[in-house]
């Protein structure tokens, strides 16, 4: 046992490995981190461009584990939309042309440039209105 592994995934990190292959445990699929002992992995924090090795030792869980990285890696992707969509208001500013990002709930007030301190107005809210 154990000649023919199957890599399923390689990731950057063996701490993004390990909560990979729990989240593959999780599921029932046994996988392994490979490369755990390359010296590189503790030197750097990264092994080699090729990253860390996600294996398991049978065909047929690699097709069922690969499937799940599918749906694993749709959810990630789902939950950084999330996250990116806090609905932060961008405003650029008319004095220096910097963006500023403010929260939501600034919408419709008057806040201060990040790049050069001028007042920029946050838009939205009902008394946005002004069409220029
Ligand atoms: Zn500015």
């Amino acid at each position: 046992m154990g000649e023919n592994l199957y890599c399923i995934r390689r990731t950057a990190t063996v701490e993004e490995a390990d909560v990979i292959v729990a989240w593959l445990e999780d599921q029932g699929v046994e996988a392994t981190v490979m490369d755990r002992d390359n010296p590189g992995v503790f030197a750097f924090g990264l092994t080699d461009a090729e990253g860390v090795a996600i294996c398991v030792a049978d065909e047929a869980v690699a097709e069922k584990g690969k499937t799940l990285l599918v749906e694993h890696d749709r959810q990630r992707d789902l939950a950084m939309v999330n996250a990116a969509t806090t609905d932060d208001i961008e405003v650029k500013c008319d004095a220096c042309g910097q963006v500023s990002a403010f929260a939501a709930e600034l919408a419709g007030t008057t806040q201060q440039c990040v790049g050069c301190n001028e007042y920029v107005d946050v838009p939205g809210g009902v008394e946005a209105s002004e069409a220029d």
